[in-house]
């Protein structure tokens, strides 16, 4: 009986596994024709400045966020694609299309705001397009295409990226040595530690959420962002409290002299119009 109950338990194992791999291989094959027929699209989500006087800078940046409009899923968020992306060879295709895409915008809204406009353009990367050789040759092509100054465009790294070997902090200095800056993401997640930060070639914290999202109620927390912001000043970095929703969680980041913020409280991520309409809205600052 044991082993009846075993196998049954084996064969819906299987099931789910197969159910798995024909979602996944679907997800696959639909992706490959997001990228032809032109379904995936960028939003952009505001950064602003936080001013120790009080005062919002509210043209500071914005983060690229990719988005595949499905023509029967609806809007499906990266965390269903990336990695599969990733898997399947198809993250360098969609890493290009998205630079490619939020410089042009970037130029665009440089054009139609002016001085409104904002300063930084925020890309995120995966691994694979680090591993591509000579990679650092398409974005100098994507920038001088879009008329874009490399020093507007920061990309965004993760620490077990940032961290890894030779190779990888080789293509990273090539990147930075066409005047662009990078910046680690979702800093404090996984084994992120602030002893390694200055190990790291890069020039802005990023300070995930999770840490923003608790410290109005953990001095833990607070704590944590503070020693944060206090390496990376010591560094020279700058730093990026993400995920602020509350207007306390903005004060308590800004109180800690975190130089940035970004969240729901400011902007979702906006498509590029909506965003011109934003901007445009928030001119004159506070
Ligand atoms: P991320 O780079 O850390 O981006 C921030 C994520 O937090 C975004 O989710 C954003 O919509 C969300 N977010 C921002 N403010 C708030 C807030 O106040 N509350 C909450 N609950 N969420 C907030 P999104 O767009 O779903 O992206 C998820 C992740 O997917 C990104 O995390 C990034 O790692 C990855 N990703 C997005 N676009 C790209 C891309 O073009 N290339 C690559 N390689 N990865 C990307
Ligand atoms: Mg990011
Ligand atoms: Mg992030
Ligand atoms: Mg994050």
């Amino acid at each position: 009986e044991a082993k009846r109950t075993g196998g049954g338990r084996h064969v819906r194992f299987a099931q789910a596994m197969r159910e798995r791999a024909a979602r996944r291989s679907d997800i696959e094959a639909d992706l490959r024709l997001a990228l032809q027929e032109n379904q995936l699209f960028v939003m952009y989500q505001p950064v602003v400045a936080l001013r120790a006087d009080g005062s919002t800078d509210y043209s500071a940046g914005v983060e690229a966020l990719v988005r595949w409009q499905h023509p029967v899923r609806g809007v499906v968020p990266p965390f269903e694609f990336i990695g599969i992306a990733e898997e399947c060879g198809l993250i360098g295709a969609l890493g290009d299309f998205v630079l490619e895409q939020a410089c042009q915008d970037f130029r665009g809204w440089q054009r139609t705001l002016g001085d409104a406009a904002p300063r930084l353009l925020a890309v995120n990367l995966s691994r694979a397009q680090l591993g591509q050789p000579g990679w650092s040759a398409t974005v100098a092509r994507i920038l001088t295409e879009a008329d874009v100054s490399p020093h507007h465009l920061q990309l965004e790294v993760t620490e077990s990226l940032a961290a890894q070997d030779a190779q990888i902090q080789q293509r990273l200095h090539e990147l930075k040595a066409l005047g662009l800056t990078l910046a680690l993401d979702d800093f404090g997640t996984g084994y992120s530690s602030l002893a390694s930060l200055h190990l790291l070639p890069v020039d802005t914290v990023k300070i995930d959420r999770s840490f923003v999202s608790q410290s109005e109620s953990s001095e833990h927390h607070r704590v944590l962002i503070e020693a944060t912001v206090k390496v990376a000043q010591s560094l020279g970095m700058s730093t990026v409290a993400e995920g602020i929703e509350t207007v306390a969680q903005a004060e308590v980041v800004r109180a800690l002299r975190c130089d940035k913020g970004q969240g729901y409280l400011y902007s979702k991520p906006l498509t590029s119009d909506a965003l011109v309409k934003w901007l445009d809205e928030h001119r004159t600052g506070d």
